[in-house]
């Protein structure tokens, strides 16, 4: 009963919990001679997770658990009602949280080189072009438009922008302001953002590819900058019903978060310690602002971080979210992990 009670007070914020794999070539998995203990330190009991971390134990529930034998179709199986949602009209938010490595682009892009191992975008998509399509007998018509940005230092980028390429001015192009807006209508609008109609997966993908061709420009100096950023996918959809004229505006927002690691303070100078304190600013501010939303709370502190005034539409009120906490399975990462289930666990 009680269960029950915190459910109704969570509203429309879920969460789940994924375990990846063991990575067996994983280096770190026995540096400092870690032993790694798989099953043991997790069990996976379907909302249920124990972790055990010097001699504690700790046990988190979830809307939902995932371990390491849950494949991409699996997990897709479990939230494809939610980006079908989009389509009648609801705004839609799903995030990956979790340390670096932990699965966050293999849950939310996969290998798309695989059909097996496509993620979730390329799952929502083709899902949601075939069901606007198969509801046109019933007189519906959708627009649907793309765009693709990046959050680096509480900087945006777009990544859709034709003269972004081979740039590695992180204030995203000269004269481009990028300056978030909400309008009357409760939409965000984003100054000089690329966005683009898109009609078929193939058109999507295809931006899906040049998004991440753009992300990885010019980091062989800043190696690994895409777990540094927040990568936001969002999907707007205007559907007309020409017969009922009835009409509906969702939105699809689909976020791979920066690395939620804690970076050894002494090693962090410069610009490595400036993109960790903006990193641990907006998922702070992240978890914030849905902790807020969770409780009802009068004042919910969208304007603390980008990423949440971005997002703030499609946050609240009568929206869908989703985080998924991604986490590493090796006894090496116990500590991160704990971090990432205690975070997880505040927005639950
Ligand atoms: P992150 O984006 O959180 O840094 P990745 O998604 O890149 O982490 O995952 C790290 C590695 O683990 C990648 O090689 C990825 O293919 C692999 N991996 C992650 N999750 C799974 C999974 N559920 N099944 C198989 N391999 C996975
Ligand atoms: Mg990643």
């Amino acid at each position: 009963k009680l269960h029950n009670t915190i459910l109704e007070l969570k509203g429309n914020i879920r969460v789940f919990c994924r375990v990846r794999p063991l990575l067996l070539d994983n280096d770190s998995s026995d540096t400092d001679g870690a032993v790694v203990s798989y099953p043991t330190s997790f069990e996976s009991l379907g909302r249920g997770i124990d972790l055990t971390h010097n001699a504690q134990m700790y046990s988190f529930t979830f809307d939902k658990v995932f371990n390491h034998e849950a494949s991409q179709e699996d997990v897709f199986g479990e939230i494809s009602q939610l980006t079908q949602s989009a389509l009648d009209g609801y705004k839609v938010c799903i995030f990956a949280y979790g340390q670096t490595g932990s699965g966050k682009t293999y849950t939310m892009m996969g290998n798309t080189e695989c059909p097996e191992d496509k993620g979730l975008i390329p799952r929502s998509l083709e899902q949601i072009f075939q069901t606007s399509q198969s509801q046109q007998c019933q007189g519906w018509k959708y627009k649907m438009q793309a765009s693709m940005l990046e959050i680096y230092n509480e900087t945006i980028r777009d990544l859709l922008s034709p003269s972004r390429p081979c740039s590695v001015d992180t204030s995203g192009g000269p004269g481009k302001q990028y300056s978030i807006k909400h309008d009357s209508n409760g939409n965000t609008v984003v100054s000089d953002l690329t966005i683009v109609d898109v009609c078929s997966i193939k058109e999507v993908s295809f931006l899906l590819q040049q998004a991440a061709q753009n992300r990885s420009v010019g980091r062989t100096q800043m190696n690994e900058q895409s777990s540094r950023s927040h990568f936001v996918f969002t999907l707007k959809i205007f559907g007309v019903n020409e017969r009922t004229e009835q009409q509906v505006e969702g939105v699809l927002n689909l976020i791979d978060l920066a690395g939620s690691e804690r970076l050894a303070k002494s090693g962090s100078t410069g610009e490595r310690l400036k993109e960790t304190q903006a990193i641990n600013k907006s998922l702070s501010a992240l978890s914030d602002v849905i902790f807020a939303i969770a409780k009802k709370d009068d004042h919910v502190p969208f304007r603390n971080s980008k990423l949440t005034y971005l997002l703030q539409p499609c946050l609240g009120g009568d929206s869908k979210t989703l985080m998924f906490v991604n986490i590493s399975p090796e006894t090496y990462f116990v500590g991160e992990s704990l971090c990432s289930l205690r975070f997880a666990a505040r927005v639950n």
